[in-house]
């Protein structure tokens, strides 16, 4: 059955005999890096009228992403289980996806309020060929302070497998699909002592997975630190303005390079630009596009901030995300946006400048 509650068995051998008739899907290397994004939003018309236009504009961004990476991508707006709502909604969904597409080895969920910063940036599959699911996150903040944003389960990468099928299972039963939410939120609370959300949420619950049965999940988990993976907002959308103008130095740069050894230079342009960063020593971190910018607790919807800051900072954060995004996708087109709050103005490019 597509729905929880009836558990899927040798998911692995059925997976495998499946790609065996399917051998189009099987061939090569890319069955072990065929990814499928998975996102979605909320049923219903969005309460704040400006909620709908984003959730747009956020969809935009991952399909683009999608596209100049060869990446198959899902959107979802029903409900799959009537009781699983808001940030539950993704369980039944990604249990869905994985039987609905056993030619993906990994489904990538990405929430909808995160954006893809990077457009360059390629999922380093190659790193987790051990493990099973990817989130964001630190250990030591995980076991020693047992922190609620030690892992973030916004975005994540998970493995199409049995493996995944029974976390999914395990992990959706502390939900509102479960028997108990509200005494779920109660153990998540005491365990998880900066946990504000008073309800069970996904987040907790496999923090709690992670730190009670660690024995059973922990070492096909792996935890990334080294990109953004997940990033919080508040610490990216400031330095945007910056990284942008840092790119757009070295993209002259490399131009004019590339102009002079035009013969000789036979690496693509992005490896180049690489090269170029690495050997002026400008690839810090702090220079680097964020791969994902997540804008969690903005609540575009609902408007409730928990007081940390205001619904302008949210919005303008946002614009500078997208628009920071776009000007890799509008480059290739000859447009840019030159000012990042300004998501309507773009001017075009000299016509010889060269495409990425
Ligand atoms: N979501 C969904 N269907 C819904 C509600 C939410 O698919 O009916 C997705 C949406 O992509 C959203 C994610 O679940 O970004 C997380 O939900 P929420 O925004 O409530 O949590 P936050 O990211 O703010 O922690
Ligand atoms: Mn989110």
């Amino acid at each position: 059955s597509y729905a929880f509650g009836e558990p899927v068995k040798d998911w692995d051998s059925k997976r495998r005999e499946w790609l065996k008739l399917h051998p189009s899907f099987a061939a090569g290397a890319a069955v072990d890096n065929r990814v499928l994004l998975v996102t979605g939003s909320q049923p219903t018309v969005c309460k704040n009228p400006v909620g709908d236009h984003l959730q747009l504009r956020l969809f935009k961004n991952k399909v683009d992403y999608c596209r100049i990476h060869g990446l198959d991508i899902f959107y979802n707006n029903v409900l799959l289980d009537p009781k699983g709502t808001g940030f539950w909604a993704k369980y039944p969904l990604l249990r869905a996806a994985m039987l609905a597409h056993p030619e993906s080895e990994w489904i990538w969920w990405v929430d909808s309020d995160a954006v893809l910063t990077d457009m360059e940036f390629k999922l380093p599959l190659e790193k987790y060929k051990d493990h099973n699911l990817v989130v964001h996150g630190w250990w030591n903040m995980l076991y020693e302070q047992k922190s609620w944003t030690s892992l973030n389960a916004g975005v994540l990468l998970i493995r199409n497998c049995q493996w995944s099928l029974n976390l999914l299972d395990k992990w959706a039963s502390m939900g509102p699909q479960g028997p108990d939410p509200k005494n779920w939120g109660k153990i998540q609370k005491s365990l998880i002592k900066d946990k504000a959300y008073p309800g069970s949420d996904d987040q907790s619950a496999l923090i709690y997975l992670l730190i009670k049965e660690k024995s059973k999940w922990a070492d096909k988990i792996y935890l990334e630190s080294e990109y953004n993976l997940h990033g919080y907002w508040l610490g990216i959308v400031d330095g945007l303005d910056g990284i942008s103008k840092g790119y757009m130095e070295i993209d002259r740069e490399v131009d004019l390079l590339r102009r002079r050894h035009a013969e000789k230079v036979s690496l693509f342009y992005g490896q180049m630009r690489e090269k170029y960063m690495r050997e002026k020593g400008i690839w810090r971190e702090n220079k680097r596009r964020p791969f994902v910018t997540h804008f969690t607790g903005c609540e575009p919807c609902s408007g409730e901030h928990n007081g940390m800051y205001t619904w302008e900072a949210c919005w303008n954060g946002m614009q500078k995300a997208l628009n920071f995004a776009d000007n890799q996708v509008l480059r290739r087109f000859g447009f840019v946006h030159p000012d990042l709050l300004n998501s309507s103005w773009v001017s075009p490019l000299p016509f010889d400048f060269p495409d990425a």
